[in-house]
């Protein structure tokens, strides 16, 4: 911390702040999250996940991780700074203006080469989101927030947690089905048509009929300035059943892509500055002694410690706020201070544990809350699979989203989603052996602290 000089705060969140540091011997900038540590040992390793994961990838398109630390009960993590901010600003300075298409392509393709990264080590990111997305001063695309990242080592391993941004959750974790890389497929979807018109796919004027439009998959169309190809590729994208949708291997193999693969990643080897110097020399240092976790402590029930959790909202009407609303009117925005201003965290956030609820009461929790909390990440606790709660209000009704939320002018729900589609190489993680040497390397590493 003492290398450090502290800047400014840039964001702020239940997980601690995000401060813009300088650092004392070359003056460089970095982002330095400050995370609060827990209480107990199993809930530290959590935590630790984040800068795990981080200083584990290694691509020009995903923030570069410096180091990480611990110091008077917090976690610091250094990682590269990103000059030009997040995605969602730079949607947001559009004013309505679309962006050309070798503009979203040039994007798109950068954020397929960083998932690419990460599924390759069987990592989820799980929290894929235009506000998780930022530019550098070289218009290069570093994907980043690594807090909701995980292993997935089996396909129980997460059952019954997931966490989120419920703008972004793929229809399969609403239904209580099994989750997987497919699932951030999902989210990439969300980004992608983001890019192109400059909205959410799915806005509703409450919880419910947010969860069904993502359930029915209805949205609307791009508009028609862009290609056939990246129609049907938001077309494919949101498939609801998950083995249906194309993985990032898939994505990038297409046709349409393969031009502006080849030039990022020609870019990438011309300029590989992305890169960490010294891959070895990042991983990080000292950590004080912990408990050993016991060993039926599981890592799928334990929260994620230092996430928002589901509160419960103040009590009031369901906003309609996205009713028509862009994308811009509910982003939450960074909390930005000057000079290295300390705000106090206030911890008061209750977690709200879903499956204790029945459904209609899970339904009553979300419409108390403000809509625009759907762009903040959460975790959500997930039922047992004997327990169907969750399946309840979204399984047995097959209408279509009530007519206040169809009013936009064309809806768009495609008889393509629910067809079968056949690419025996698009597999999912599940059908894989899980990489041994990644797995245990990361659980000695994590046990050894
Ligand atoms: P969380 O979403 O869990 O609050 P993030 O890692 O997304 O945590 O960081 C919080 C905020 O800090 C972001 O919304 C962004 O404004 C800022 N931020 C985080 N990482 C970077 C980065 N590498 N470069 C620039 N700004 C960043
Ligand atoms: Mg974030």
């Amino acid at each position: 911390m003492e290398n450090y000089k502290v800047l400014s705060v840039i964001g702020e969140g239940s997980f601690g702040r995000a401060l813009l540091v300088s650092h004392l011997n070359n003056a460089d900038k970095y982002v330095m999250k400050e995370i609060r540590l827990p209480k107990s040992s199993a809930a530290v390793k959590e935590s630790r996940q984040e800068a795990i994961l981080l200083a584990k990838m290694k691509h020009p398109n995903i923030v570069k991780f410096q180091e990480a630390f611990e110091a008077d009960d917090h976690l610091y993590i250094v990682m590269e700074y990103c000059d030009r901010g997040d995605l969602l600003e730079t949607i947001k300075l559009q004013r309505g203006k679309l962006f050309p298409e070798h503009t979203i392509l040039h994007w798109f393709v950068q954020i397929c080469l960083a998932v690419q990264h990460i599924h390759e080590k069987r990592v989820l990111h799980r929290d894929i989101k235009s506000k998780n997305i930022f530019l550098t001063q070289r218009r290069t695309i570093k994907l980043g927030d690594f807090g909701s990242a995980r292993v997935l080592s089996s396909p129980m391993a997460y059952a019954c947690t997931y966490v989120g941004t419920p703008y972004y959750v793929p229809p399969e974790i609403w239904e209580n089905l099994p989750y997987n890389n497919k699932s951030d497929m999902w989210s990439l979807g969300c980004v992608l048509y983001e890019i192109c018109t400059l909205k959410h796919p799915f806005q509703a004027g409450s919880w419910k009929n947010l969860i069904m439009k993502i359930c029915h998959g209805t949205y609307s169309p791009l508009p028609s300035q862009y290609s056939y190809d990246l129609r049907s590729l938001i077309k494919q994208i949101f498939r609801k059943d998950p083995r249906q949708r194309p993985s990032v291997n898939t994505i990038l193999k297409r046709r349409a892509l393969l031009k502006m693969v080849n030039l990022c990643v020609s870019a990438q080897l011309d300029d590989p500055s992305g890169l960490p110097k010294d891959e070895s020399a990042s991983i990080i240092h000292p950590m004080k002694e912990q408990q050993e976790t016991p060993p039926d402590v599981q890592q799928s029930s334990s929260p994620a410690s230092g996430r928002r959790q589901w509160e419960k909202g103040a009590t009031g009407t369901v906003l309609n706020v996205l009713e028509n609303a862009s994308i811009l009117t509910s982003s939450i925005k960074a909390n930005r201070s000057v000079g290295g201003h300390v705000i106090k965290y206030d911890l008061k956030e209750k977690r709200k544990d879903w499956d204790k609820e029945a459904p209609e009461s899970l339904l009553n929790i979300l419409n108390n809350l403000d809509l625009c909390s759907a762009f903040k990440t959460y975790t959500i606790y997930r039922p047992k699979a004997s327990e169907d709660c969750l399946k309840g209000p979204l399984f047995n009704n097959t209408k279509a989203p009530d007519a206040t939320d169809s009013r936009e002018e064309e809806i768009y729900i495609d008889p393509d989603r629910l067809q079968p589609r056949s690419d025996d190489e698009d597999t999912d993680f599940e059908e894989d052996e899980v990489d041994p040497d990644w797995v245990s390397e990361l659980q000695q590493w994590t046990d050894s602290q």
